[in-house]
């Protein structure tokens, strides 16, 4: 799907922290939007069945969207799917209807790695690898 030529050009590669990454191909303007995390949307009780059944496999693929929905983007998602969870991110997300956008949290140079707070709220199995000697459970 052609993306919008309003938005920063961004490219999935393998990524140091884990598995794959997504990383900036020019220069993102602090509080700009990136990409929106797209994924089917279900609602909370489907998304907890699917979430024990990725979690098992050591993946996390459910965005809470508010109380009663959540996007799984293990079914229609998108690059942004990709993008690894950060303990210190340069960037964030933010949620308008039932859109989740990824934005820039500062300035963000060409070449670098996004991530985010994944913010999780379930059974915290994965071990955060943002960085060398994180403690935090995902
Ligand atoms: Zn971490």
């Amino acid at each position: 799907m052609p993306r919008s030529p309003q938005l920063p050009r961004i490219e999935r590669r393998r990524s140091k922290v884990h598995g794959w990454g997504v990383f900036a191909l020019e220069p993102i303007n602090k509080n700009k939007r990136i990409v929106d995390y797209a994924g089917e949307v279900i609602d909370y009780k489907e998304s907890l069945e699917r979430e024990t059944k990725y979690l098992k496999r050591g993946e996390i693929w459910c965005f809470t969207v508010n109380r009663r929905w959540v996007r799984d983007a293990n079914v229609g998602g998108n690059v942004a799917r990709f993008i690894n969870h950060g303990c210190k991110p340069n960037c964030y997300s933010t949620i308008v209807g039932h859109t989740i956008w990824i934005c820039a949290a500062r300035n963000i140079e060409a070449g670098e790695e996004l991530n985010y707070d994944y913010f999780t709220d379930g059974e915290q199995v994965i071990q955060c690898r943002c960085r060398p000697g994180c403690q935090r459970k995902l």
